[in-house]
């Protein structure tokens, strides 16, 4: 195998097995990867790094996002500021079909699932459950199940379903999802469930935009900014930075006001994430932004990177994230994301004077493709909402 995986809390080494996404010591971790192999990487679009992905063969699909200075945000900001574009945007050469930097995850974990004939569950609000849609079709031989909540789904669209995909609705909040995609996956032979963040498929396809960056600009930035739900990004750019033999930025985290559950537990020193009394789903402007779990006290996790690089963290109103929408259009002329807008106000927040900042526009463009691609609201195959209900799903 071309990579072994460690432990950041007990130091451990072990092979992987997979699908086991925890240190088999009980430590309370994020299993990292390490890759023997130096690096050669060659081709184009995500693919280029595969040497660097747990996996060992790629797809027809790989976009990658844009990478560029942004010289009208470098004069606003008298910094010198380099987007990573995910999105469709075809006029910087990027064309996401799902929008979004989850795209990335979802292929490097659905070629992990496939190279071991393994069926997967997991749950979404939005995003990843597009891409795992979309791009179910590069898996040839699974299964996928996506739990998703019925009454709060955000910006969720298909344009083709896969045929190997099936939607099941669930009538309650993303906690019962995410719940009835681990029992399903529990209680079927051939399935399991897919891993979210603690999947390292995912992070490390994510690490990509670190080597894009390096490759492309030959520097690390000073400063990375990215809005942060589960923070899975912003842990494999730091990863990403180590593995090319990089100093990491300091890395800059955002949130939507008023659920700033990293935010809080950042600045506030708090010993756990605190809990909120609403639904976030319900309430946030950049609705992915509400994850209740956060990668943060894990051994390797926000907490960590937010100490070794001298990080921040910001939370940012709907009022503001708009605003830095607006300025986002008016030079560019297509829509980012509401988490990416988050991400962009945050240029407010920071003395960035002669300073290199990467930013992260996690989602970008859904208005451009709207124009090239017929897009729609998937439909449920089935409603569930209890345990039981599970056994109807073939
Ligand atoms: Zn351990």
């Amino acid at each position: 195998m071309k990579y072994h995986l460690v432990c950041p809390e007990c130091k451990n080494t072990f092979t992987d097995t997979g699908f086991a996404f925890k240190c088999p010591h009980g430590c309370y971790s994020i299993l990292k990867t390490v890759y023997r192999v130096k690096p050669a990487f060659k081709g184009e679009g995500l693919w280029r790094y595969m040497e660097y992905l747990p996996v060992n063969s790629k797809t027809q699909y790989g976009e990658f996002p844009a990478i560029f200075k942004s010289q009208e945000y470098s004069d606003i900001y008298e910094s010198e500021i380099y987007f990573i574009l995910n999105g469709y945007a075809p006029d910087f050469g990027v064309r996401m079909k799902t929008c979004t930097f989850k795209e990335l995850e979802v292929l490097s974990s659905l070629k992990y699932s496939d190279e071991r004939k393994t069926n997967i569950a997991l749950s979404s609000v939005g995003n990843t459950g597009n891409a795992f849609l979309e791009l179910g079709r590069y898996a040839e031989n699974i299964q996928i199940a996506l739990f998703i909540p019925e009454e709060i789904t955000c910006c969720l669209f298909e344009i083709n379903r896969s045929d190997n995909v099936t939607v099941v609705g669930v009538r309650g909040g993303y906690d019962l999802a995410t719940e009835l995609a681990k029992t399903f996956a529990e209680k079927r032979e051939g399935w399991k469930y897919e891993g979210g963040g603690l999947n390292f498929a995912r992070r490390d396809a994510l690490s990509t935009m670190a080597y894009g960056f390096v490759e492309k600009l030959g520097f690390s930035p000073d400063y990375y900014i990215q809005s942060v739900g589960s923070g899975t990004g912003a842990i494999a750019f730091f990863d990403g930075m180590k593995r090319m033999g990089m100093k990491p930025p300091s890395v800059i985290l955002a949130q939507n006001s008023p659920f700033l559950p990293i935010v809080e537990a950042w600045n506030k020193k708090l010993s756990k994430i605190p809990d909120y009394s609403f639904d976030p789903v319900e309430v946030l402007y950049a609705k992915v932004l509400s994850n209740k779990n956060p990668l943060f006290f894990q051994k390797g996790g926000l907490k960590d990177i937010l100490e070794e690089t001298d990080g921040m963290a910001f939370g940012i109103s709907t009022e503001d994230a708009k605003k830095a929408g607006r300025l986002f259009r008016k030079i560019y002329g297509f829509e980012p994301y509401p988490a990416a807008e988050v991400a962009l106000a945050t240029l407010e927040k920071i003395d960035l004077r002669g300073k290199k900042i990467a930013i992260n526009i996690t989602g970008s463009g859904l208005d451009i493709l709207k124009k090239d691609y017929k897009v729609r609201e998937p439909k449920f195959d089935y409603m569930v909402e209890a345990e039981e209900d599970l056994e109807m799903i073939e």
